[in-house]
């Protein structure tokens, strides 16, 4: 058995209704509980994000932005922090459920970022438990941080970071939608599947964007994916797969051949 984890992040598209606050699918969780119980891969880490739980709260006060000394703030970042942990709670529940030996691990406890970018972390617990074999359970959070006061962390910023300090195997990412699109394949038909790609093409892409070449037509998808580069530069895999179709996770995590983009090094 492999001794480097597989990072597995289930999108906030995925395990709750983006469209109603702080509703969760917990129809979605229980399968994907099911399925990463039935893959059997160990060490494994779960991230998730925060959907409805998260979004809506994080936006009404500010919260990436940092505290910039309004009372009503501190308290809107104790309601984000809380509502994770309730969406936690409720992955961690449906993971044990299914026998599975997962713990949560608080962000907001264990790393402070700098200008939002993870800066200090306290990883001895984290790498104990997978160890020990445990299923460490994060995700995406508000947390503190040493410029702003306070910040967001994405799960995306944090699944890259965890692989890279963690010496992952791979990365596998699931979303609502089959993977990377040309465009917004929710407000695109034409938007093309792209199901494999380097780490040049994207920084291609990226660039193009930054130097406002061509519109950025992915809906800010790629910025998301632009997360990952450290990792997939030291050669750590990723794939995007449509977490909401049954099987996808449990294919991507047991090798198997699945729809969705992945993502090399070249
Ligand atoms: P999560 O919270 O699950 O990580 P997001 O909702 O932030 O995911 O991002 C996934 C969404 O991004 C998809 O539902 C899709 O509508 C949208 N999207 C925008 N542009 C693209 C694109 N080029 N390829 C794939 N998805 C895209």
């Amino acid at each position: 058995m492999s001794t480097k984890p597989v990072i597995l992040k289930l999108g906030g598209s995925v395990i709750t209704r983006k469209e109603k606050p702080s509703t969760a699918n917990l129809k979605a969780i229980k399968r994907l509980a099911d399925e990463i119980s039935s893959a059997k891969v160990a060490p494994l880490v779960v991230v998730h994000g925060g959907g409805s739980f998260a979004h809506p709260l994080a936006k009404r006060y500010a919260i990436k932005e940092g505290y910039k000394n309004k009372a009503s703030q501190a308290f809107g970042f104790a309601l984000t922090h809380q509502g994770m942990v309730a969406l936690n709670k409720l992955v961690v529940d449906a993971l044990i459920k299914h026998k599975l030996p997962a713990v949560a691990v608080s962000p907001s406890s264990c790393i402070v970022t700098k200008s939002g970018r993870i800066h200090t972390i306290m990883e001895e617990p984290l790498k104990k438990l997978l160890q020990m074999r445990f299923v460490p359970v994060l995700y995406g959070d508000a947390v503190l941080d040493s410029d702003l006061g306070f910040t967001i962390l994405s799960g995306d910023q944090l699944i890259a970071y965890l692989a890279m300090r963690l010496n992952a195997e791979r990365i596998i990412v699931g979303i609502d939608v089959d993977g990377l699109y040309t465009a917004d394949p929710k407000t695109n038909s034409s938007a093309k599947l792209v199901s494999h790609i380097t780490i040049e093409e994207l920084k291609g892409m990226q660039q193009q964007i930054e130097e406002a070449k061509v519109p950025d037509v992915t809906g800010g998808m790629l910025g998301k994916i632009a997360e990952l580069i450290p990792s997939i530069e030291k050669g750590i895999t990723a794939l995007i797969v449509n977490a909401t179709k049954p099987k996808n996770v449990y294919k991507a995590l047991k090798g198997e051949k699945v729809t969705g983009t992945l993502i090399e090094k070249g």
